[in-house]
């Protein structure tokens, strides 16, 4: 099991880095383990992971297996675990066109997808903290009730889901989706949907 979930941050995290989604020794990705988390270590390259760059914490933060210290995001992998029981996984990332919001301070919140409604609601903004501080991972952890994406200002992103594979397609979607809307600021800006056509796609949608 362990080592299942070992190949499967080495894989995604190998993906990440093809696809410029962790670019260099940025981002972390972490998979809930029971009581414990299995996470990425400082300073590794999640394009280039090796088993020993991979580590188990508990929920206090301790490291509890391998040799490297766990990433200094750790608090807030914990913190997005200790609020939602649906969430597994966990991908946070420094890619170029969600960071371009992050360090604009933007949220993603107009309505123009309806997949991306559908899916995300909204992309919010956490306000800007020193790096692996417990005040960045509970003001990022704010938004986790409601949102399995949050932009972190001048900072990056972090995405959740059910299992790894989900949560590095939310990662890689986000991106995506911001790259496709500062594209459209290049044609005049997107049109945005009405109120009516946001609401029949939440009307679709059974969280809601
Ligand atoms: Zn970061």
């Amino acid at each position: 099991m362990l080592q299942k979930i070992k190949q499967d941050i080495i894989k995604y995290g190998k993906l990440a880095g093809e696809r410029n989604l962790s670019p260099g020794v940025s981002g972390n990705i972490s998979v809930r383990y029971g009581e414990n988390i299995v996470i990425t270590a400082s300073g590794s390259a999640n394009g280039f992971l090796e088993e020993s760059d991979i580590s188990v914490i508990d929920f206090n933060g301790n490291l509890v297996e391998g040799t490297k210290q766990a990433s200094k995001e750790k608090l807030m992998h914990i913190e997005f675990y200790k609020k939602r029981n649906d969430i597994n996984a966990i991908c946070h990332f420094h890619s170029p066109y969600m960071s371009a919001y992050a360090i604009t301070s933007k949220a993603i919140d107009e309505n123009v997808l309806p997949d991306i409604i559908y899916h995300f609601n909204k992309i919010p903004i956490a306000q800007y903290s020193v790096p692996g501080s417990e005040k960045l991972a509970q003001d990022t952890a704010f938004y986790f009730d409601k949102y399995k994406a949050v932009l972190m200002a001048n900072h990056g992103y972090v995405t959740g889901g059910k299992d790894l594979k989900e949560a590095f397609l939310n990662a890689e979607t986000c991106e995506t989706y911001a790259k496709t809307l500062i594209l459209s600021k290049i044609l005049g800006g997107a049109k945005m949907l009405n109120e009516q056509q946001v609401e029949e796609i939440n009307s679709m949608n059974p969280k809601q």
